[in-house]
């Protein structure tokens, strides 16, 4: 049983590979070429479904063969901060765009700092909200979608090398230094991303008995 990712993301895709190390696990992209999804749902849940739904039918129609014994698997995640009244949330990935045409990892990171300066806040609470979504048509069509969470703060800095997006910026509860500063296995312990992977396990599993 293969794996499709429906991500471009290559942080999340690292960490996929990670944790589904007794799944075979490949991009999207190796079946058919990569394209835009837009992502009008009105949270999480909705975005990871819209996804992979957008990924099968492209498969479904551009190369049927790759759907034979596979699961489509998407994420749609983000950060909300607290003092930012839950913003970022579900436009994480396009939260700079009001300041740059084509908004970056980097772009997102300054402005988030900027929003908690503007706000006098340095350290705020904020968590982690992962979304990801299982589409198969092993043993008939059937679609699953599951949550995962990590609570924390975030902070008007970056710090630290390991990761990606936000989490330079990013201490997660029970912790002094950010995920930038933690190692990959810590995150890996903690993520939101895992907790949604380990709740859409079993789901996994049941198709791959077929
Ligand atoms: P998506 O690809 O549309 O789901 O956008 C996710 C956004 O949230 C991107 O800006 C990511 O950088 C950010 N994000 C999601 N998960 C993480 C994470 O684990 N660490 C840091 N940033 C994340």
């Amino acid at each position: 049983m293969t794996i499709i990712l429906a991500s471009s993301n290559a942080g999340k895709l690292r960490e996929f590979k990670d944790f589904l190390k007794e799944f075979k696990v490949r991009n999207y992209s190796e079946f058919i070429a990569p394209f835009h999804i837009e992502e009008n749902g009105a949270d999480f849940k909705e975005n990871a479904l819209i996804k992979a739904r957008a990924v099968y039918k492209a498969l479904k129609s551009q190369n049927p063969k790759a759907l034979k014994n596979a699961i489509i698997l998407s994420d749609d995640s983000g950060i909300s901060v607290k003092a930012l009244d839950g913003a970022p949330g579900i436009y994480s990935a396009r939260y700079s765009s009001d300041i740059v045409e084509h908004p970056t990892e980097a772009s997102n990171r300054a402005k988030l700092k900027s929003e908690l300066d503007k706000k006098g806040v340095f350290s705020s609470p904020a968590f982690y909200t992962a979304a990801i979504a299982a589409i198969s048509d092993i043993g008939g069509f059937s679609e699953c979608v599951e949550l995962g969470f990590m609570h924390g703060n975030a902070i008007a800095d970056e710090r630290g090398e390991n990761g990606f997006g936000y989490d330079f910026m990013f201490i997660p509860q029970g912790y002094e230094l950010t995920i930038g500063q933690l190692s990959e296995q810590t995150k890996e312990a903690l993520s939101h991303r895992t907790q949604a992977l380990r709740a859409i396990l079993p789901h996994l599993k049941a198709l791959a008995k077929g």
